[in-house]
């Protein structure tokens, strides 16, 4: 039986276990963390493309993302609390898929529990750090800084001039809110960016980009919140009212991405998700990303005579895409941090501009319509 070993239990991990445990292979996870450790960042976005390569790992949307919820538009405002912009973020499709929001450990829990139904092991606190590990292939699925990649490539990290920050509140929130269903609401403030929705249960999830010249480093401020507080104060709109009705607010976690990594595989060894080409989060596609690469991994390697001829197959069909959605991403996030000539230029273009670039359909529709 052809043996795989996969470095990491996040998202690209888990589904890459799913396609190749399809195939009839013996698949093994390491996971580098505990398992009781808490997942880094609070929530994520699952978008239609993403949420379509769960239902061809044989997962149904409706179990893994049913602590989610649809988030379908994002409504854009400025630090005046002016609409400038109601975009679609994907969906309901005909095949009744929806970009969900969902808090990142429920949807790894979900991941692992599918990975497990399914019998493939799990090895906690257990670390991949070599590429001569007995198996006939190895998958880097260990994220952003793997350590499978620093085996085979040597791109490092690109930081972005931005920090997040996240939270749900649990107290009443001293501001009146949109509460529609399905809306995310983002505002370019002026010495932060902001999004939040109105989760059903009545709390309200949300993030803040506060733009700073350097990485952090070490434990987060202890008046982080107080931080987060001042930095929104400056805006109309219920930014500050939010965090105010925050107990803590999480983070602070640096914002990257991966400009280009050269070699995606080396051998038997090959990377994908965050490890091969994690784009900023403000592409909202990381997660689909990491879902995409593992059914067309799965599929590669089923039509290929061997495995290194399976793994080219997977870089040449995936390296295109998602090196555009990591310039897309980048690009989302530079207009985060504008200065203030550069936000009255925005707040004066945007209506008329996107209003032009959606008149003839969505110009996302080659990430959001996509189907591997
Ligand atoms: C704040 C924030 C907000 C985001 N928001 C969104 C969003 O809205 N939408 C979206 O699509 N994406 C978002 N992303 C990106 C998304 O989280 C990632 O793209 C996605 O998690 C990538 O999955 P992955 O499995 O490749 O990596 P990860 O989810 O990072 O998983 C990698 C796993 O490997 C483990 N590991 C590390 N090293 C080793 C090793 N040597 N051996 C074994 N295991 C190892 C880690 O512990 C981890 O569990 C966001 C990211 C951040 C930081």
């Amino acid at each position: 039986m052809t043996k795989a070993i996969i470095a990491g239990a996040g998202i690209a991990g888990t589904a890459a276990a799913l396609a190749l445990h399809r195939l009839g292979w013996d698949v093994t996870i390491h996971e580098a963390r505990e398992e009781s450790a808490d997942e880094r960042g609070a929530f994520l976005t699952v978008a239609v493309n993403g949420i379509a390569a769960l239902r061809t790992l044989g997962i149904d949307p409706s179990s893994a993302l049913a602590h989610g919820y649809p988030t379908p538009t994002v409504v854009l405002r400025n630090g005046a609390d002016r609409e400038l912009s109601r975009l679609p973020l994907g969906g309901p499709t005909a095949d009744g898929l929806v970009t969900t929001t969902i808090r990142r450990a429920d949807l790894y829990l979900a991941l692992r529990k599918a990975v497990l139904d399914a019998g493939v092991p799990i090895h906690y606190a257990s670390r991949v750090t070599t590429l001569d590990a007995g198996a006939d292939l190895i998958v880097g699925a260990d994220g952003l800084n793997s350590q499978v990649r620093r085996r085979i490539d040597g791109a490092r990290p690109r930081y972005l001039g931005l920090l997040n920050a996240g939270g749900f509140t649990a107290r009443p929130i001293e501001a009146d809110l949109d509460r529609t269903p399905g809306l995310v609401h983002m505002t370019f403030g002026r010495r932060c960016f902001f999004g939040w929705s109105a989760a059903p249960d009545g709390s309200v999830w949300w993030f803040a980009n506060p733009p700073s010249r350097t990485p952090h480093s070490g434990p987060p401020p202890a008046d982080w919140r107080e931080q987060l507080i001042d930095l929104l104060a400056a805006d109309e709109g219920p930014a500050a009212a939010i965090v105010r009705a925050t107990p803590e607010a999480l983070g602070p976690w640096n914002t990257y991405d991966l400009p280009r990594v050269r070699t995606w595989r080396s051998g038997n060894a090959v990377l994908i998700g965050d490890a091969a080409h994690a784009a900023s989060p403000s592409s909202g596609q990381g997660a689909s990303m990491a879902l995409e690469d593992a059914v067309v991994l799965g599929r590669a390697l089923a039509s290929s005579s061997d495995i290194e001829r399976g793994l080219a197959a997977y870089e040449e069909i995936r390296r295109p895409r998602v090196q555009r959605v990591v310039r897309a991403g980048r690009r989302n996030g530079s207009g985060k941090a504008a200065g203030p000539v550069g936000a009255a230029i925005r707040n004066f273009m945007m209506p008329p501009m996107m209003r032009m670039l959606y008149r003839n359909g969505n110009p996302q529709s080659w990430i959001l319509d996509h189907r591997v």
